[in-house]
């Protein structure tokens, strides 16, 4: 792969932000993952992972909602189980509806662990108190 700027030199990596092919004398001397072709690209590829960084955070604080969320879901999924168990005995039906129960009591779980560790996260950074 060659440099898209300069055709005689070899590409060492690739613009973080719009991929294009980067030779020693374009980028900076920096980690191939953070290599940017212009300033503008740094930029935007910094925006980027402060974008990400902060949905990560948003959806930590979201995991609580999404906890709940997925145990309403379960419950629902548990309820067809036993509705199909009255209604419509189907071994497919139910064990199809009593595994949407289980994984999503599982994903509940683990989403309420997401968001008991980003509170005792947030604890920490305060003195305790007795
Ligand atoms: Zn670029
Ligand atoms: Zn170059």
């Amino acid at each position: 792969m060659k440099c898209h700027r300069h055709d005689a030199n070899e590409a060492i990596g690739v613009c973080s932000h719009c991929g294009r092919a980067l030779c020693r004398d374009c980028g900076p001397s920096a980690p191939a993952a953070a290599l940017s072709c212009s300033s503008a690209c740094a930029e935007n590829a910094m925006q980027l992972t402060t974008a990400i960084q902060l949905l990560l955070k948003r959806s930590e604080q979201n995991a609580r909602a999404s906890a709940i969320y997925c145990y309403l879901s379960a419950a629902l999924s548990g309820g067809s189980a036993i509705a199909a168990w009255f209604w419509l005995p189907s071994a497919f039906l139910m064990v199809f509806a009593g595994g949407s129960a289980l994984v999503l009591t599982a994903a509940g779980f683990w989403h309420g662990r997401v968001a008991r560790k980003s509170v005792t996260g947030q604890k920490s950074l305060k003195p305790l108190s007795p």
